[in-house]
C-alpha cells in the first residue's frame, strides 16, 4: 500500500505553462526508457512514487515507449491501479503518437485516423479514462497540418484529452499549428523539444515563438540522455542507458572527448554545490519560456538528485561564459 507522502508539495516549484491555466512541475519525469516489458515494474513503482512524494506531479509517455511498443504505458496502468488511482487529480498524465507504432498505413504520422485511435489504444493500456495532454509526436509532411491541428481538437472536445500539445516541430511549423488550434479554439498548451546545454537548437526561433504565442515549453532529454551526468565519467556501467541493448544511446556516443568535456563541467558544478545532472537541468530551467524540464530515471536517486537541482538555478555571467568555453 502507497501512502504519499505529506510533504510532496513542501520543495517543488510550478511554473505557469504558457498563458495557461496549468502550471507544471520545473521537473518532470518521462517513461521513455525503464519502464518497457523488459524493465522490472518494481524498480518503476520506486521510481514514480519517489516521483511524486518529490512533488514531480507530470508523467509523460507515448504510445510506443517500450519496449516493446506500448508496454510502458502498460506498465503505468499497473502501477496507477495499486498506486496512483487516488491521485488522479493531482496528476499530469500525457502520452503521444506521431511515430512508428502498428503495422500497415494507420500506424504512423498524424492522419486523424492514427492520433484518434492510437489515443483509443493508448488509454486502454493505462486503465485511463482520458489524459491531460496529448500530444502530436512530430510533424508530418505528407498530412495537411488542418488535419492533425482538427484531431487534437476533436480528441480535447471528446473529453478524451484535457489539452493539446506538439513535439518535435520546428519554430515556423509552431506558429501555423498554434494559429489552426487557436482558430478551432483549443489553443496548444505545450511544445515538447529537445534542448540541452550541448543541443541548442531550440534558441533559434523556437522558444522566441513559444513566448509570443503563450505557449509552454516542456524540454526533453535536458541531460543527454545521461551523457550529461556522472555516469559515464569512469567507463560505461552495465546498468547504464548507452550499456542497454536497444537503447538510443549507443557506447560509440560515450566518446573520450565528450567525457572530458563532462568531466570540465563537472569542476563547474562543484563550484556551484551541484551534482553535473543538476547544473544541466538549472542551465535549461533558466530560459524564462521554459515551463519544465523532462528527465528520465532509472532509479529513484536520480529522480532525487534532479529534483534537488531546484535548490540552485542561478548563474553568474562568469559561469555561462565557463560553460561555453568548455562546450562550444
Ligand atoms: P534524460 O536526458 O534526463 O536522460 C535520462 C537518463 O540519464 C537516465 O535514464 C539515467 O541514465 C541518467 N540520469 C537521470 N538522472 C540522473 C542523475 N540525477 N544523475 C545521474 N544520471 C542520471 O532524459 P531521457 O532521454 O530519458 O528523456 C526524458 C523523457 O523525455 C522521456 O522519458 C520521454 O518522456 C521524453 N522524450 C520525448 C521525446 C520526444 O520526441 N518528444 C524524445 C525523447 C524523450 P541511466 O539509465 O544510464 O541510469
Amino acid at each position: 500500500m502507497y501512502l504519499a507522502s505529506d510533504a510532496r508539495y513542501e520543495n517543488m516549484h510550478y511554473k505557469r505553462c504558457g498563458r495557461s491555466g496549468i502550471k507544471l512541475p520545473m521537473i518532470s519525469l518521462g517513461l521513455w526508457h525503464n519502464f518497457g516489458g523488459v524493465d522490472n515494474p518494481e524498480n518503476g513503482r520506486a521510481v514514480l512514487r519517489r516521483a511524486f512524494d518529490l512533488g514531480v506531479t507530470h508523467f509523460d509517455l507515448a504510445n510506443n515507449y517500450g519496449p516493446p511498443y506500448g508496454s510502458a504505458e502498460e506498465t503505468f496502468g499497473q502501477i496507477y491501479l495499486k498506486d496512483f488511482q487516488p491521485h488522479r487529480d493531482e496528476l499530469i498524465i500525457s502520452s503521444k503518437a506521431g511515430y512508428d507504432m502498428w503495422p500497415g498505413p494507420y500506424g504512423n504520422w498524424g492522419s486523424r485516423k492514427y492520433l484518434v485511435t492510437s489515443l483509443n489504444q493508448s488509454l486502454k493500456r493505462m486503465g485511463l479514462e482520458y489524459v491531460d495532454i496529448f500530444y502530436h509526436h512530430r510533424p508530418d509532411p505528407e498530412t495537411p497540418l488542418e488535419e492533425t491541428m482538427s484531431a487534437l481538437d476533436y480528441i480535447v472536445r471528446s473529453g478524451k484529452a484535457l489539452y493539446a500539445g506538439i513535439s518535435n516541430y520546428n519554430a515556423e511549423q509552431t506558429r501555423q499549428a498554434a494559429a489552426i488550434l487557436r482558430s478551432l479554439g483549443t489553443p496548444c498548451l505545450i511544445h515538447q523539444p529537445n534542448y540541452s546545454m550541448v543541443d541548442r537548437w531550440v534558441e533559434d526561433g523556437l522558444l522566441e515563438v513559444l513566448d509570443e504565442e503563450g505557449i509552454g515549453c516542456i524540454v526533453f532529454s535536458p541531460l543527454e540522455q545521461g551523457l550529461l551526468t556522472d555516469r559515464y565519467l569512469a567507463g560505461i556501467p552495465a546498468d547504464s542507458r548507452a550499456a542497454r541493448p536497444r537503447a538510443f544511446l549507443k557506447p560509440d556516443d560515450v566518446k573520450a572527448e565528450v567525457v572530458e568535456k563532462v568531466r570540465r563541467l563537472n569542476e563547474i558544478a562543484q563550484k556551484r554545490e551541484q551534482s553535473i545532472a543538476q547544473m544541466a537541468l538549472a542551465w535549461v530551467l533558466r530560459q524564462k519560456a521554459v515551463t519544465s524540464a523532462l528527465v528520465g530515471a532509472s532509479k529513484p536517486q536520480q529522480i532525487e538528485d534532479s529534483a534537488a537541482a531546484l535548490n540552485n538555478l542561478e548563474f553568474s555571467k562568469e559561469a555561462l561564459v565557463e560553460i561555453d568555453t568548455i562546450l562550444l
